[in-house]
């Protein structure tokens, strides 16, 4: 299958490598020039549970460089998911799918207002990945892949791309239910993330600082009465709980939005809290708690290190 992996940061190269190892015709595309050019002169190394591995897998700076392919796999940041799709029609012919496992909200309304929207598949994934430079990531995490249809039910082609990203290890299956799915991460992102960003903490202190717990809880509970408003089936009776289990199964984690605000990096807020309150505004909820806390993240955002 010929696939291009649009960002091929943390996790758009770990799911570039393992498909490529699988005998794909995968390329990376990252805007990321030092980046590319150490993944085609030693190839791109993954560091899991200290064993170094590395990975021969094509890598390009500019997409024009690229023909047609059968499937896009978008994983840039989500703020960068409009820029991407503007420059890559060129990539797509009737069959080409697209696949955003991007975390948040919004990302799959983008794609799908780009192409037309039977080919757009969405999803989340489990497993968890950082970069440790140009060329390197680690892999720090295994876990699955969950994929659906942008809109319609699943179809053979999208039960085949699961298949085949199992047998790449990538653990996938298909759920009819994804949107529920992609809330279900949504709102336990919008639990763990801005706390222990603002609070400076591990995951772990959700299950031990009862302030921090409490907070997290407000922001789902306001999520949760979003998605039922919005006609969202989610996939656990008690998302809190979920969190919990989350929270301690990564106690000794940075989440990925503390790692941005302690790098001086653009946050996903706009995509998970931020999504929460534009979702409530749509069905009439208020969401006072997570409007208050994605204010809180931009002002830290834009404030980086300069602060009294
Ligand atoms: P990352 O920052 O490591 O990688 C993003 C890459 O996109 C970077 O290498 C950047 O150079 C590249 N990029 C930016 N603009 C580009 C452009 N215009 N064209 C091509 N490349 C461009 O991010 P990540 O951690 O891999 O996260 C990607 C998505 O996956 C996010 O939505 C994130 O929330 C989600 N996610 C991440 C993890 C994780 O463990 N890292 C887990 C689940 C979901």
């Amino acid at each position: 299958v010929k696939i291009a992996v649009m960002g091929a940061g943390a996790m758009g190269a770990l799911y570039g490598a393992l498909l490529a190892e699988g005998g794909n015709e995968v390329t990376l595309v990252d805007a990321w020039q030092e980046h590319v050019q150490a993944i085609m002169e030693h190839g791109l190394q993954v560091e899991t549970g200290g064993c170094l591995k590395t990975f021969s897998v094509k890598a390009v700076s500019d997409p024009l460089l690229l023909g047609v392919q059968d499937l896009v796999l978008i994983f840039v940041k989500s703020y960068h998911t409009e820029v991407v799709v503007k420059n890559i029609h060129h990539l797509f012919h009737d069959g080409t799918a697209v696949l955003t496992l991007q975390n948040g909200l919004g990302n799959a309304d983008i794609i799908a207002a780009a192409f037309n929207k039977a080919t757009v598949l969405v999803g989340t994934t489990s497993h968890g990945a950082t970069v440790l430079g140009p060329g390197q990531i680690r892999h720090a995490g295994a876990g699955d892949t969950v994929v659906g249809k942008y809109s319609g039910k699943i179809d053979q082609h999208l039960s085949d791309i699961a298949a085949e990203f199992t047998r790449c290890h990538l653990n996938a299956r298909t759920d009819d239910n994804i949107m529920g799915v992609i809330w279900g991460k949504l709102l336990i992102n919008a639990g763990i993330n801005p706390v222990t960003a603002i609070c400076g903490v591990l995951n772990g202190e959700l299950l031990k600082a009862e302030n921090i717990r409490q907070m997290a809880k407000l922001l789902i509970d306001e999520g949760e009465a979003v998605a039922r408003a919005s006609g969202i089936e989610l996939p656990y009776n008690d998302t809190f709980a979920v969190l919990e289990k989350v929270a301690a199964a990564t106690a000794a984690n940075r989440s990925s939005m503390l790692q941005d605000i302690m790098s001086g990096r653009a946050t996903e807020i706009d995509y998970i809290n931020g999504a929460v309150v534009k979702e409530g505004e749509k069905c009439g909820v208020p969401t006072p708690c997570n409007k208050f806390i994605t204010r809180l993240i931009k002002e830290l955002e834009q404030r980086g290190s300069d602060r009294c």
